[in-house]
């Protein structure tokens, strides 16, 4: 990485994963290939992020193949570094955002948002991008991520460099994940309500019906159609994530953590105030 920063002119975009890559994580590496000279993707599953009873051992693992998407998509530098290699003996640093981190999956996942923010500055100080592309399916991620690089005062990325991409479906709607091949057929065909089922309470509270309702019916249409259980499905404001109990006039956004089985499926959509309900 060294050399290619020294050697090379033009800007370097870095794409961090975990791996099991899907069209969501290969879109994330067009789009930084359409704004950068070099792309950088790392693979790493971040033992830090992972709670003690998730699936770190489960967690889907195909480097090989990975690395074969990956050039194929033009990147010109794989960084997967080992266990070892990120948290060598001794290593004793956390970091904690505070704020967005809090509710919503960093409820459900203690200590999830601190791995992910500690990875995630070390792997920005490993690499030194100009750029950085994440998903909005993680979209609490990317907000901590944004938190992060603004308090830390981050230079490579800059904070205005943390690059935000939109969800990529299947064609039933269901958001890309790695987590989606743990899903049964049958549980495969019920996960599609989930989207289903935000885009009608996105309606429902678009077109002015209360937000407790319309997510008292979101949760009950996935329950009916096969999820196990709701962590949470909450509107909320774009930038702070907090709770909002009616549509106001800023950005809000539609999260939902659901459970299928053992799989937790996460999703989250934009909710917009129309001319409508003004
Ligand atoms: P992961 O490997 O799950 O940690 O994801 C790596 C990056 O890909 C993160 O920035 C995710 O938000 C992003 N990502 C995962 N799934 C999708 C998707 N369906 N659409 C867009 N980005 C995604």
């Amino acid at each position: 990485m060294t050399a290619l920063r020294q050697q090379e002119a033009g800007q370097i975009a870095l794409v961090p994963t975990m791996g099991a890559l899907h069209e969501g994580h290969l879109t994330l590496v067009r789009r930084a290939r359409a704004e950068a000279d070099h792309v950088i993707a790392s693979i790493f599953v971040n033992p830090k992020q992972f709670g003690p009873n998730e699936d770190l051992d489960a967690y889907p693992r195909q480097l090989a193949a990975d690395a074969a998407m990956l050039e194929a998509e033009g990147v010109a530098l794989l960084w997967a570094p080992t266990v070892e290699e990120m948290y060598p003996a001794g290593f004793v640093t956390n970091i904690s955002v505070a704020g967005v981190s809090e509710g919503l999956c960093g409820a459900a996942r203690p200590g999830h948002f601190d791995g992910v923010a500690t990875v995630v500055c070390k792997l920005f100080n490993q690499v030194q991008p100009d750029m950085a592309f994440f998903g909005e399916k993680d979209f609490q991620q990317l907000a901590v991520i944004r938190a992060m690089a603004r308090d830390l005062d981050l230079s490579l990325p800059h904070v205005s460099n943390i690059i935000g991409v939109p969800t990529v479906r299947e064609a039933d709607g269901l958001a890309m994940s790695s987590r989606n091949r743990y899903l049964s057929p049958e549980q495969r065909e019920q996960a599609a309500a989930l989207p289903r089922a935000m885009r009608a309470a996105i309606a429902a509270i678009e077109g002015d019906a209360k937000v407790a309702g319309a997510l008292a019916e979101l949760e009950a249409a996935i329950i009916a159609a096969g999820f196990s259980s709701v962590d949470y499905a909450v509107l909320a404001d774009s930038t702070s994530l907090a709770p909002l109990a009616v549509l106001g006039d800023a950005p809000a956004r539609l999260l939902v953590a659901a459970r299928i089985g053992g799989t937790r499926l996460i999703d989250n959509m934009a909710v917009n105030r129309t001319d409508e309900n003004r």
